[in-house]
Protein backbone atom coordinates (compact mmCIF):
# COMPACT_ATOMS: atom_id res chain seq x y z
CA UNK A 1 0.00 0.00 0.00
CA UNK A 2 1.37 3.39 -0.91
CA UNK A 3 1.51 5.55 1.97
CA UNK A 4 0.81 9.79 2.00
CA UNK A 5 4.34 10.08 4.52
CA UNK A 6 6.27 12.99 2.56
CA UNK A 7 9.96 11.97 2.32
CA UNK A 8 12.07 14.31 4.64
CA UNK A 9 15.83 14.82 4.19
CA UNK A 10 17.02 16.20 7.26
CA UNK A 11 20.62 17.40 7.62
CA UNK A 12 22.17 17.96 11.47
CA UNK A 13 25.36 19.81 10.95
CA UNK A 14 25.73 19.19 15.11
CA UNK A 15 28.83 22.07 16.26
CA UNK A 16 30.20 22.66 12.87
CA UNK A 17 30.46 25.26 10.28
CA UNK A 18 31.89 28.86 10.24
CA UNK A 19 29.17 31.40 9.80
CA UNK A 20 29.95 31.63 5.55
CA UNK A 21 30.12 28.37 4.87
CA UNK A 22 26.68 27.75 6.77
CA UNK A 23 25.60 30.43 4.84
CA UNK A 24 27.12 29.47 1.35
CA UNK A 25 26.02 25.35 2.17
CA UNK A 26 22.52 26.83 2.45
CA UNK A 27 22.67 28.63 -0.98
CA UNK A 28 23.68 25.47 -2.64
CA UNK A 29 21.01 23.25 -1.03
CA UNK A 30 18.85 26.19 -1.84
CA UNK A 31 19.59 25.91 -5.51
CA UNK A 32 17.88 21.92 -5.44
CA UNK A 33 15.39 22.32 -2.71
CA UNK A 34 13.13 24.73 -4.78
CA UNK A 35 13.10 22.19 -7.60
CA UNK A 36 12.22 19.26 -5.28
CA UNK A 37 8.42 18.78 -5.54
CA UNK A 38 7.36 15.90 -2.78
CA UNK A 39 10.35 16.10 -0.59
CA UNK A 40 10.83 18.28 2.37
CA UNK A 41 14.49 19.95 3.09
CA UNK A 42 15.77 20.66 6.55
CA UNK A 43 18.76 22.13 8.00
CA UNK A 44 19.79 22.04 11.93
CA UNK A 45 22.56 24.75 12.06
CA UNK A 46 24.46 25.68 15.36
CA UNK A 47 22.30 27.93 17.02
CA UNK A 48 24.72 31.06 16.14
CA UNK A 49 23.89 30.43 12.77
CA UNK A 50 20.04 30.41 12.60
CA UNK A 51 19.61 33.94 11.82
CA UNK A 52 21.51 33.93 8.98
CA UNK A 53 20.72 30.80 7.54
CA UNK A 54 16.97 31.46 7.57
CA UNK A 55 17.84 34.73 5.94
CA UNK A 56 19.19 32.80 3.38
CA UNK A 57 16.79 30.31 2.53
CA UNK A 58 13.91 32.55 2.47
CA UNK A 59 11.67 31.27 -0.08
CA UNK A 60 13.93 28.07 -0.64
CA UNK A 61 11.88 25.45 0.66
CA UNK A 62 14.24 24.68 3.40
CA UNK A 63 12.94 23.86 6.97
CA UNK A 64 15.09 24.65 9.87
CA UNK A 65 15.47 22.78 13.44
CA UNK A 66 17.66 23.56 16.45
CA UNK A 67 19.48 20.71 17.24
CA UNK A 68 18.40 21.20 21.36
CA UNK A 69 16.29 22.96 23.53
CA UNK A 70 15.24 24.02 27.37
CA UNK A 71 11.64 22.93 28.37
CA UNK A 72 11.23 25.94 30.23
CA UNK A 73 9.55 29.55 28.44
CA UNK A 74 12.29 31.47 29.99
CA UNK A 75 14.00 32.04 32.82
CA UNK A 76 17.67 31.31 34.95
CA UNK A 77 19.16 28.85 32.63
CA UNK A 78 22.43 30.28 31.84
CA UNK A 79 23.41 28.74 28.20
CA UNK A 80 20.37 27.76 27.42
CA UNK A 81 17.68 28.36 24.22
CA UNK A 82 13.51 28.00 24.67
CA UNK A 83 11.32 26.90 22.46
CA UNK A 84 10.22 30.78 21.79
CA UNK A 85 13.13 31.97 21.04
CA UNK A 86 13.91 28.55 18.24
CA UNK A 87 10.74 30.00 16.81
CA UNK A 88 11.98 33.30 16.54
CA UNK A 89 15.11 32.82 14.57
CA UNK A 90 13.10 30.57 12.25
CA UNK A 91 12.56 26.84 13.49
CA UNK A 92 9.38 25.08 12.83
CA UNK A 93 11.39 21.75 14.21
CA UNK A 94 14.14 20.83 17.03
CA UNK A 95 15.81 17.68 17.20
CA UNK A 96 15.49 16.01 20.65
CA UNK A 97 17.40 13.37 22.13
CA UNK A 98 20.21 12.58 19.61
CA UNK A 99 22.42 10.19 21.10
CA UNK A 100 25.03 12.89 22.06
CA UNK A 101 22.74 14.14 24.09
CA UNK A 102 21.85 11.21 25.60
CA UNK A 103 25.31 9.88 26.12
CA UNK A 104 27.98 13.26 26.65
CA UNK A 105 25.48 15.51 28.33
CA UNK A 106 22.95 13.08 30.47
CA UNK A 107 19.93 13.38 28.96
CA UNK A 108 17.03 10.95 30.17
CA UNK A 109 14.18 10.08 28.06
CA UNK A 110 12.43 11.68 31.04
CA UNK A 111 14.41 15.60 29.80
CA UNK A 112 13.29 14.48 26.25
CA UNK A 113 9.86 13.60 27.41
CA UNK A 114 9.72 17.51 28.91
CA UNK A 115 11.35 18.89 25.83
CA UNK A 116 8.97 17.21 23.63
CA UNK A 117 5.73 18.44 25.16
CA UNK A 118 7.39 22.26 25.19
CA UNK A 119 7.97 21.89 21.64
CA UNK A 120 4.47 20.81 20.68
CA UNK A 121 2.93 24.00 23.35
CA UNK A 122 5.49 26.19 21.49
CA UNK A 123 3.83 24.81 17.86
CA UNK A 124 7.76 23.44 16.97
CA UNK A 125 7.75 20.07 15.20
CA UNK A 126 9.83 17.66 17.78
CA UNK A 127 12.34 15.44 15.60
CA UNK A 128 12.53 12.74 18.74
CA UNK A 129 15.82 10.54 18.01
CA UNK A 130 16.20 7.03 19.57
CA UNK A 131 18.74 4.15 19.34
CA UNK A 132 20.78 1.66 20.61
CA UNK A 133 24.18 0.87 21.31
CA UNK A 134 26.33 -1.53 19.62
CA UNK A 135 26.42 -3.71 23.46
CA UNK A 136 22.77 -3.19 23.36
CA UNK A 137 22.81 -4.86 19.88
CA UNK A 138 24.95 -7.56 20.41
CA UNK A 139 23.55 -8.50 23.72
CA UNK A 140 20.29 -8.83 21.70
CA UNK A 141 18.43 -6.14 23.25
CA UNK A 142 17.62 -3.74 20.61
CA UNK A 143 13.87 -4.57 20.66
CA UNK A 144 13.63 -3.46 24.16
CA UNK A 145 16.28 -0.69 24.66
CA UNK A 146 13.89 0.95 21.74
CA UNK A 147 10.69 0.08 23.53
CA UNK A 148 11.70 1.63 26.53
CA UNK A 149 13.29 4.72 25.37
CA UNK A 150 9.74 5.54 22.99
CA UNK A 151 7.40 4.61 26.40
CA UNK A 152 9.72 7.22 28.18
CA UNK A 153 10.49 9.71 25.65
CA UNK A 154 6.79 10.01 24.47
CA UNK A 155 5.37 9.25 27.92
CA UNK A 156 3.37 12.41 27.74
CA UNK A 157 1.67 12.02 24.47
CA UNK A 158 0.69 9.06 25.47
CA UNK A 159 -1.10 9.96 28.60
CA UNK A 160 -2.91 12.96 26.62
CA UNK A 161 -3.66 9.39 24.24
CA UNK A 162 -2.44 11.82 21.62
CA UNK A 163 0.68 12.12 19.51
CA UNK A 164 0.58 15.21 16.95
CA UNK A 165 0.63 13.56 13.31
CA UNK A 166 3.72 16.29 12.98
CA UNK A 167 6.21 14.69 15.38
CA UNK A 168 9.09 12.90 13.40
CA UNK A 169 10.74 10.03 14.94
CA UNK A 170 14.46 9.23 14.40
CA UNK A 171 16.41 5.39 14.74
CA UNK A 172 19.87 5.98 14.89
CA UNK A 173 21.41 3.18 15.70
CA UNK A 174 24.66 4.76 18.27
CA UNK A 175 27.34 2.54 16.73
CA UNK A 176 26.32 3.39 13.30
CA UNK A 177 26.53 7.80 13.72
CA UNK A 178 29.86 8.58 12.56
CA UNK A 179 31.47 5.50 11.88
CA UNK A 180 31.06 5.00 8.26
CA UNK A 181 29.10 1.65 9.62
CA UNK A 182 25.25 1.81 8.26
CA UNK A 183 23.01 -0.15 9.11
CA UNK A 184 21.46 -2.55 6.67
CA UNK A 185 18.49 -1.28 5.04
CA UNK A 186 17.41 -4.60 6.15
CA UNK A 187 18.11 -4.13 9.83
CA UNK A 188 17.00 -0.57 9.84
CA UNK A 189 13.58 -1.38 8.06
CA UNK A 190 13.51 -4.24 10.98
CA UNK A 191 13.57 -1.96 13.65
CA UNK A 192 11.33 1.28 11.26
CA UNK A 193 8.92 -1.75 11.22
CA UNK A 194 9.23 -1.82 14.94
CA UNK A 195 8.59 1.63 16.05
CA UNK A 196 5.97 1.65 13.76
CA UNK A 197 3.88 -1.52 14.96
CA UNK A 198 4.74 0.24 19.16
CA UNK A 199 2.57 3.56 17.56
CA UNK A 200 -0.03 1.68 16.82
CA UNK A 201 -0.14 -0.10 19.92
CA UNK A 202 0.78 2.68 22.04
CA UNK A 203 -1.45 5.04 20.00
CA UNK A 204 -3.29 3.68 17.07
CA UNK A 205 -3.41 2.63 13.46
CA UNK A 206 -3.66 6.48 11.77
CA UNK A 207 -1.01 7.77 13.70
CA UNK A 208 0.89 4.70 13.35
CA UNK A 209 1.06 4.99 9.30
CA UNK A 210 1.15 9.13 9.42
CA UNK A 211 3.80 9.63 11.69
CA UNK A 212 7.56 9.97 10.01
CA UNK A 213 10.01 7.78 11.46
CA UNK A 214 13.48 8.84 9.75
CA UNK A 215 17.05 7.15 9.77
CA UNK A 216 20.52 8.24 10.57
CA UNK A 217 23.59 6.57 11.01
CA UNK A 218 26.60 7.36 7.88
CA UNK A 219 24.11 7.68 5.38
CA UNK A 220 26.01 9.00 2.45
CA UNK A 221 25.39 9.25 -1.36
CA UNK A 222 25.60 5.88 -2.41
CA UNK A 223 23.55 4.21 0.55
CA UNK A 224 20.82 6.89 0.67
CA UNK A 225 18.48 4.94 -2.04
CA UNK A 226 18.64 1.30 -0.50
CA UNK A 227 17.50 2.94 2.73
CA UNK A 228 14.83 5.05 1.45
CA UNK A 229 13.44 1.91 -0.73
CA UNK A 230 12.48 0.52 2.66
CA UNK A 231 8.39 0.72 3.27
CA UNK A 232 9.19 2.19 6.88
CA UNK A 233 12.38 4.51 6.29
CA UNK A 234 10.44 7.88 5.39
CA UNK A 235 13.63 10.16 5.55
CA UNK A 236 17.06 10.29 6.82
CA UNK A 237 18.80 12.30 9.28
CA UNK A 238 22.42 13.02 8.01
CA UNK A 239 25.54 14.27 10.41
CA UNK A 240 28.73 14.29 8.57
CA UNK A 241 27.48 14.05 4.92
CA UNK A 242 25.33 16.95 5.09
CA UNK A 243 28.37 19.52 5.92
CA UNK A 244 29.19 19.41 1.95
CA UNK A 245 27.09 20.54 -0.87
CA UNK A 246 28.53 17.34 -2.63
CA UNK A 247 27.25 14.92 -0.57
CA UNK A 248 24.01 16.20 0.83
CA UNK A 249 22.68 17.52 -2.31
CA UNK A 250 23.01 14.06 -3.90
CA UNK A 251 21.41 12.39 -0.90
CA UNK A 252 18.24 14.94 -0.79
CA UNK A 253 17.95 14.24 -4.38
CA UNK A 254 18.08 10.57 -4.02
CA UNK A 255 14.97 9.84 -6.42
CA UNK A 256 17.19 11.00 -9.48
CA UNK A 257 17.51 8.64 -12.38
CA UNK A 258 20.95 7.10 -12.06
CA UNK A 259 22.92 8.23 -14.07
C1 LIG B 1 23.69 12.07 13.33
O1 LIG B 1 24.45 12.46 14.18
O2 LIG B 1 22.49 12.39 13.38
C2 LIG B 1 24.23 11.22 12.26
C3 LIG B 1 23.43 10.39 11.70
O3 LIG B 1 25.57 11.36 11.96
P1 LIG B 1 26.36 10.67 10.72
O4 LIG B 1 25.50 10.82 9.50
O5 LIG B 1 27.64 11.42 10.63
O6 LIG B 1 26.53 9.22 11.08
Amino acid sequence: MMNSRIPLMAGNWKMNLKLDEAVALTNAIGEHSRELKDIEVMVAPPFTSLHAVQKAAAGKRILLAGQNMHWEPSGAFTGEISPRMLVEAGCTHVILGHSERRSLFGETSDIVDQKARAADLMGLIPIVCIGETLDDREAGKTFEVIRTQLEGSLRHFREDERLPFSTILAYEPVWAIGTGRTATPEQAQEVHRFIRDWLETAFNSGTANLIRILYGGSVKPDNVRDLMDQSDIDGTLVGGASLKAETFIPIMRFQDPVT
